[in-house]
């Protein structure tokens, strides 16, 4: 490895990290299972999932392929349902691809793939005019969307739909275009629980459907689209379904995983004991609110030139320092000298949210403090959102394309799974030669050693586990907490990994470990601080050995 190459080829290999030894978490037989067949198998209904369905089922494309798209909840359940702030692209007429290129590259510490950037960047308006035009109520100024600005981004270029709603109308507009095409069918409350192998080809999944049966979906084609894992840590924006399940699948199936340590965190989450930990949106900081400490200073000018529009990762460490300082649990949010009436029709949603406990924004501070908000490591993707295995795609928040770098740019992750869900379903379209049932499937058949330890109580690895990924693998690491979560996950896997679970909780917990482990042992490869990984043991950028990715992958 040499720094003379470009940096996006050079990658540290890490191989076999998990102790956990098995390829399935289930017993198979596939000759004697339920069996569904399809073109294309779309495992997630986010932006991203649901952008590549509609584009593998258009016949105008290629084969407009039969889609079957699964999702362990209900559709409205996801990432997508829920960000606020809006989506980022260059529609205003000051603005430049350029300048969100520069903004992106700078935003990424570094480790950014330029042809990646350029390629999201570029295909954006585009991408959201078709949104447009489907049906989506973005906000508007004059008749033209109205854009408005956010930390990391030197122009107005977020769009936004119905105040603090972008996600949901967003993703309501793409389930109204799936619903209107008969070829895709959507099977909500579907848990996938394994991808389906045969010599590093994916045939499809195993998964467990609303009535307790294990089901196999043979697949053509397979696009992963499971979205993120905030749920791995105590303090998340992320709803219950951010488990990790996709990086966990891929990881067992053999893909190649890429920049793992990289989990932003987001600065402003209300704080109030006993409520979810929800998003206080960026654009609350891009339209003037400031910070406060909790003798009412405004610190953030101590910690960057650009105060609250700082990067999220500088903001969210600001903030912690701040409550270390102060001694205190959190810091407030100030927007008491927002004009009359305009907090509430600009963000209906956290006005009624704060309004819910009590906080009325006119006159009372808003308690926040940060939390794990958005997983920029995953399933390592290249130009055609292509995994390392064979007919496996991948695109949203699961996949790791090398946009965000070391740190992503907010309102740059809608767009990203806009972007690559259409490519995604764009390449499967085109390259679905054969009808699914036609296609030979290999007969599986897998048995795993029976335990006999314990029952477990999951819920209970799972609260514990979440509490150490917060305390030892967050905002702040260095080596001595890293090594000690190794240890009690890879302690904790010995009981858990070893059991045949029989629903989602299980399974959703043994994912967890995976991945957790993961995150832990590619945190304490990284001996430098870039982005949103900050060691304090190892506090500069050091481009001289650590200008890379750190790439793990699974001898299968
Ligand atoms: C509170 C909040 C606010 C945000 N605000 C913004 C913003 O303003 N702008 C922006 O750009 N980004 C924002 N983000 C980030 C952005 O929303 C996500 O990165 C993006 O929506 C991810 O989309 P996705 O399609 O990859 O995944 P998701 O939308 O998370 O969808 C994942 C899907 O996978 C399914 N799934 C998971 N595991 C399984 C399994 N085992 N079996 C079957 N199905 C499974 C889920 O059920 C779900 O349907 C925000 C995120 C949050 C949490």
């Amino acid at each position: 490895m040499t720094n003379q190459a470009p940096f996006n080829q050079l990658s540290h290999k890490q191989e076999n990290i998990s102790s956990e030894p098995r390829r399935y978490l289930v017993n198979i037989d596939s000759i004697s299972m339920n069996q569904l067949f399809t073109d294309c198998l779309v495992i997630g209904a986010g932006i991203a999932g649901l952008r590549a369905a509609i584009e593998a089922a258009d016949p105008q494309l290629g084969r407009g392929c039969n889609v079957i798209i699964v999702c362990k909840a209900a559709v409205q359940d996801s990432n997508t349902w829920q960000a606020q702030g809006g989506i980022a692209s260059v529609l205003g007429k000051k603005d430049s691809f350029e300048s969100h290129i520069a903004d992106t590259l700078n935003t990424g510490c570094g480790i950014s793939d330029k042809k990646v950037v350029e390629l999201v960047v570029r295909r954006g308006p585009e991408l959201i005019e078709q949104l447009l035009r489907w049906g989506t109520d973005f906000d508007k100024i004059n008749g033209h969307i109205a854009m408005t600005l956010e930390g990391g981004h030197s122009h107005p270029r977020i769009a936004h739909a119905h105040g603090d709603e972008t996600g949901r109308i967003i993703a309501q507009t793409l389930i109204n275009k799936v619903r209107q095409n008969p070829s895709i069918k959507i099977i909500e409350n579907f848990f996938a629980i394994d991808l389906l192998t045969e010599d590093n080809k994916c045939t499809g999944i195993i998964g467990y459907d609303k009535h307790g049966r294990l089901q196999i979906i043979w697949a053509a084609n397979t696009i992963l689209a499971t979205g993120g894992a905030g749920q791995l840590y105590r303090e998340t924006t992320n709803p219950e379904v951010a488990t990790g399940n996709g990086i966990a699948m891929a990881y067992r199936a053999g893909a190649v995983l890429w920049d793992l340590e990289f989990m932003q965190f987001h600065p402003t989450t209300l704080y109030v004991a006993g409520a979810s930990r929800a998003l206080i949106t960026e654009t609350l900081r891009g339209e003037g609110a400031v910070l406060l400490d909790s003798n009412g200073h405004r610190f953030m000018k101590e910690y960057h030139e650009a105060a609250e529009l700082a990067p999220r990762d500088i903001v969210s460490r600001a903030i912690l320092a701040q409550m270390l300082k102060t001694n205190s649990t959190h810091v407030y949010l100030d927007v008491q000298h927002f004009r009359k009436g305009y907090f509430a029709k600009r963000f209906p949603r956290i006005f009624e949210l704060c309004k819910s406990f009590n906080i009325d924004v006119t006159h009372d501070l808003i308690p926040v403090r940060p939390s794990a908000h958005y997983m920029i490591g995953g399933v390592k993707t290249d130009m055609k959102a292509a995994t390392s295995i064979k007919n496996l795609y991948a695109c949203g928040e699961v996949a790791s394309t090398g946009l965000h770098g070391a740190n992503r740019l907010g309102s740059n992750s809608l767009l990203e799974g806009l972007v690559f869900g259409k490519i995604a379903g764009q390449v499967v379209s085109q390259s679905t030669k054969v009808v699914a049932t036609h296609l030979r499937h290999p007969l599986i058949k897998y048995q795993i050693p029976h335990s006999d330890r314990t029952r477990l109580d999951t819920i209970d690895v799972r609260n514990s586990l979440r509490a150490l990924m917060w305390r030892n693998v967050g905002i702040t690491r260095k080596a001595q907490p890293l090594k000690e979560a190794e240890e009690i996950i890879r302690f904790w896997q010995r009981y858990v990994m070893d059991k045949v679970f029989d629903s989602p909780a299980g399974w959703e917990c043994q994912n967890m470990l995976t991945v957790s482990l993961l995150m832990a042992h590619a945190a304490q490869q990284r001996q430098e601080s870039r982005g949103v990984h900050f060691r304090s043991d190892f506090p500069e950028t050091d481009d001289a050995h650590s200008k890379k990715h750190i790439e793990i992958s699974k001898d299968v």
